[in-house]
C-alpha cells in the first residue's frame, strides 16, 4: 500500500502496535505528525580525525579497524559489564569502553572496520566511552549532524530515525501554505526542504535556515491568529459595563485581606475596559502567587450584577474545581456553576451537566470541555482565560470564532508566565496589559536549596518539624511507577519511602494523571482541608494550585525540570506569610543542570529567571522546549524576536490586502485546522 502524508503511522515499515503506541503518546497519529516531530537537539559529530590528532573533549567521529573487542565484569561492581576495544588507523591506536552492552562483542567483528563518534575522554590515556558506532561508510548516525528526538515508552531513538526515513519519501506531498514572495523576500526555504533539513541536514547552515522557516511558519501563523482577533474585537461592540463604584467599595470591603497596589491598578484597568464600547483584550501577567484571581473575580462580580454571562475557563480540571471555589468565595451572593469532563456542579451541589448547558448559571468554570460542548452563551459578556499559555491562541481564537454574530465578550487573559512588557507587545500586538509586579503583603521569599545526599535525612527531619507546627508537604517526582532504570524517582516508590522511613507518623497521599478526576479531586480536596500532610505528585501540581498552608515543596528528580517549571512548582508555597522551603534534589545522573538549579537558589524572580533560562539554552538546543513557559510556541522562543516582528508584519500586509482571505485560500485552511485541531487535556 502507498503511503501518504494522512497515512497511520502503522503503515510504515517498522512501525508495529507498541511502537504506534509510543508514537501516539508523542502526539503522533500520521505520516504528516511525524514529519513535524522535531528533534529538540542534534549530536555534532561531523568533525572527522585521525586518531593522533584525538584531544580530550573533543566531539568527533574517528574511522577505524578492530583489533580487539571482548567483554568482562567490572572489577568493582560485578553487575556492570564492560565491553572493551583496542582500534587503530593508519595513525595510532585508541582504547574504547562500553557499559552494559555485551551484545556488541557479536556485532563488532575483530578486523572489520567500523566509525564511532561521541566525546574523547582521558582516563589512564586517551579513549572514548559509549560511542554510536556503525560500519564504514554508513553514514547514519556518526559523520554528522545527527538528530536526538524525544523518546516515550520503549521506543529507541534508532525506531524513530528509521521511521522518519521512511515518512520523508512523501514529503513531496506537503503543499507550502506560506506565500513565495514572502519567501522568496525572506530567502527562506520551501517547506519540504526545510523538513528535510531538519531531520537530515547537510551541514549547520541549511539547518539554520530550515529552523528559522518552521519557526517562521509558527510566527506567521499565530500573528495572522492574534490578527483576526484584535480585528474581531475592534469591530465587534460587546455589553458595556457601567462603572459602579459603590459596588467595587463593597466587593473590596468584604475581602479577607487589603488588596496590593498592584492588584488596585490592574482592577481599575479591567473596570474601565468593561465600560468602553469595544470589547476588553487585557492581558492580566503576574507572578506566581501575586493574586490574580481577586482581580477576576472583582470583574466576573460587575458582569454578573449587570445580569450577564461570565465563563471562566482553566487548563486542567484540578484548577477548575479549585477556581470555582475560590470565585464562589470572593463572590457569597453569587452562584458559581462547574463543568469539566466528568463534573458538573453549582455552588457546591452535583448537578446534571444539562442544566449547565442550559444556562442555569451565570457564571461557569470549566475547561476546554466549555468549548467544545453546545454550552448556551446568550448575554455571554465576559470571557477569563486563566493560564492563558497552556491554552494558547488557537482556542482562543477559536472561542471569538465561536461567538461571530453576537455581541462579543470581553477578553481577560492571565498569565504567571514572566514575558517583558516589550516582547509582550510584540507578541499580542496592541493588546493591553495589566502587570501584578508586587507580592501580597507579608510574603516572605520561600527559602530555596539545593539538597546533596548526605544532607537528605536532615532535610526530611525539617520537614517532620514543618508538619509538627500544623503545615503540609509537597514532594514532586518526574515519574509515576518506578519503572525507570536510571534511578529517577517516582512517586509509589517516593510514598512507600516516606511512609517507611522519615515520615512514618504523617499521612501521606498520591496524586498523578493517571487516577481518575473525582479521585483527584477528592485528594486535592483532602489537603486542602488539611486531612493530608504529605501530598506525593507528579507535575499535576504544577499550574497554580493554591494551598496557602502548603510550606514545603520537595523536588525529586529537579535537573529532569525546566527553570519555569520548577519555578512554577516553587510557587506552590510561600502563598501565606509562613516561611516557606524549597528543597530541590538532584538524582543520580546530574551534569549541567546544576547551573539552572542554582538559578532557583539564587533568584525568586520569574521575569530574572526567565532570562537566566535563556543563556542556559546551547546552541545545540536550537528549539525553544514546551517546558520554557514561553506562551503559544513551541519552537520558537524569545531570542527570536525579530523572526516575530517580521512575521507580524507580514501578517498585517497580508490582511490589509485581502481581509477575508480569499486569494489566499491555504492560509484559510490553516486558520480552519488550527481552530479545529483545538484540545487540551
Ligand atoms: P495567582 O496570581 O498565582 O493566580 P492567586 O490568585 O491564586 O495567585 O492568589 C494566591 C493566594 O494569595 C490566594 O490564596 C489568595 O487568596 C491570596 N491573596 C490574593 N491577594 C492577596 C492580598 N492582597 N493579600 C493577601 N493574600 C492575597
Ligand atoms: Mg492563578
Amino acid at each position: 500500500m502507498a503511503i501518504h502524508l494522512s497515512s497511520s503511522i502503522k503503515e510504515l515499515p517498522g512501525v508495529g502496535a507498541v511502537a504506534q503506541k509510543d508514537l501516539k503518546a508523542l502526539g503522533i497519529a500520521t505520516v504528516r505528525d511525524l514529519l513535524f516531530y522535531v528533534p529538540f537537539r542534534y549530536d555534532d559529530f561531523s568533525l572527522r580525525k585521525k586518531i593522533v590528532d584525538l584531544q580530550m573533549d573533543d566531539v568527533v567521529t574517528v574511522t577505524c579497524q578492530v583489533n580487539m573487542i571482548e567483554a568482562r565484569p567490572a572489577s568493582k561492581n560485578r553487575k556492570l559489564i564492560l565491553v572493551e576495544a583496542i582500534v587503530s588507523d593508519e595513525t595510532g591506536e585508541l582504547k574504547v569502553v562500553w557499559f552494559n552492552q555485551p551484545w556488541l562483542t557479536k556485532q563488532i567483528r575483530v578486523g572489520s572496520r567500523i566509525s564511532l563518534a561521541g566525546r574523547v575522554e582521558n582516563r589512564f590515556g586517551l579513549n572514548m566511552m559509549n560511542p554510536v558506532w556503525e560500519q564504514e561508510g554508513e553514514n547514519t548516525v556518526t559523520g554528522r549532524l545527527i538528530p536526538v528526538y524525544g523518546l516515550s515508552g520503549s521506543l529507541t531513538m534508532g525506531r524513530i530515525r528509521n521511521a522518519i526515513g521512511n515518512a520523508l519519501l512523501c514529503v513531496y506531498e506537503l503543499t507550502d501554505w506560506v506565500p513565495d514572495s514572502i519567501l522568496v523576500q525572506e530567502k527562506l526555504p520551501d517547506l519540504c526542504d526545510a523538513i528535510v533539513s531538519v531531520h537530515a541536514p547537510k551541514d549547520r547552515s541549511s539547518l539554520n535556515r530550515a529552523v528559522e522557516r518552521l519557526k517562521f511558519n509558527e510566527l506567521f501563523l499565530h500573528q495572522l491568529l492574534f490578527a483576526e482577533i484584535r480585528r474581531g474585537l475592534k469591530k465587534a461592540s460587546c455589553f458595556s459595563i457601567p462603572i459602579n463604584e459603590e459596588s467595587l467599595k463593597e466587593f473590596v470591603s468584604r475581602l479577607p485581606f487589603q488588596l496590593t497596589q498592584a492588584q488596585r491598578r490592574a482592577c481599575w484597568e479591567v473596570v474601565q475596559d468593561l465600560a468602553k464600547p469595544h470589547p476588553m483584550n487585557r492581558l492580566l501577567e503576574g507572578d506566581v502567587g501575586s493574586g490574580k484571581t481577586v482581580v477576576s473575580a472583582m470583574a466576573v462580580s460587575r458582569v454578573l450584577e449587570e445580569g450577564k454571562r461570565v465563563v471562566y475557563l482553566a487548563p486542567t480540571e484540578l484548577l477548575a474545581d479549585q477556581q470555582q471555589k475560590a470565585l464562589q468565595r470572593f463572590l457569597p451572593n453569587q452562584t458559581i456553576g462547574l463543568l469539566t469532563r466528568s463534573r458538573a456542579r453549582i455552588g457546591n451541589e452535583s448537578v446534571k451537566k444539562d442544566q449547565i448547558l442550559n444556562g442555569d448559571v451565570a457564571c461557569v468554570v470549566g475547561t476546554h470541555t466549555l468549548l467544545q460542548e453546545s454550552f448556551t452563551m446568550n448575554d455571554l459578556a465576559l470571557v477569563i482565560v486563566d493560564e492563558q499559555h497552556r491554552f494558547g491562541v488557537k482556542q482562543r481564537h477559536a472561542l471569538l470564532e465561536r461567538e461571530q454574530g453576537l455581541q462579543a465578550p470581553h477578553l481577560l487573559s492571565m498569565s504567571a508566565t514572566p514575558i517583558p512588557r516589550s516582547l509582550a507587545l510584540t507578541i499580542y500586538g496592541d493588546l493591553d496589559l495589566s502587570i501584578l509586579d508586587e507580592l501580597p503583603a507579608g510574603r516572605k521569599q520561600v527559602a530555596t536549596a539545593i539538597v546533596s545526599q548526605e544532607h537528605r535525612e536532615g532535610m526530611w527531619k525539617h520537614v517532620l518539624e514543618q508538619i509538627r507546627e500544623g503545615r503540609q508537604v509537597f514532594v514532586v517526582c518526574p515519574l509515576i511507577d518506578p519503572s525507570d532504570t536510571e534511578g529517577n524517582a517516582s512517586v509509589v516508590q517516593t510514598k512507600k519511602e516516606l511512609k517507611q522511613g522519615s515520615l512514618n507518623t504523617c499521612s501521606i497521599e498520591l496524586l498523578h494523571g493517571k487516577l481518575k478526576t473525582d479521585e483527584k479531586e477528592s485528594i486535592m480536596e483532602k489537603f486542602r482541608k488539611g486531612e493530608i500532610q504529605v501530598l506525593v505528585s507528579t507535575t499535576v501540581v504544577e499550574v497554580g494550585v493554591d494551598i496557602p498552608n502548603a510550606t514545603v515543596m520537595v523536588i525529586l528528580g529537579a535537573e529532569r525540570f525546566g527553570l519555569a517549571q520548577l519555578h512554577q512548582l516553587r510557587g506552590r508555597v510561600g502563598r501565606s506569610d509562613h516561611q516557606s522551603y524549597c528543597y530541590l534534589l538532584p538524582g543520580p545522573v546530574m551534569g549541567a543542570s546544576l547551573e539552572r538549579l542554582r538559578a532557583l537558589e539564587s533568584t525568586a524572580n520569574g521575569f530574572e529567571l526567565a532570562e537566566k533560562d535563556l543563556q542556559f539554552r546551547g546552541p545545540g538546543n536550537v528549539f525553544g522546549d514546551s517546558q520554557s513557559g514561553f506562551p503559544d510556541f513551541q519552537l520558537a522562543t524569545p531570542a527570536d524576536v525579530d523572526l516575530m516582528k517580521k512575521a507580524r508584519d507580514y501578517a498585517a500586509e497580508l490582511l490589509k490586502q485581502d481581509e477575508k482571505l480569499e486569494q489566499h485560500p491555504l492560509i484559510r485552511e490553516m486558520i480552519q485546522e488550527a481552530n479545529d485541531s483545538v484540545h487540551l487535556e
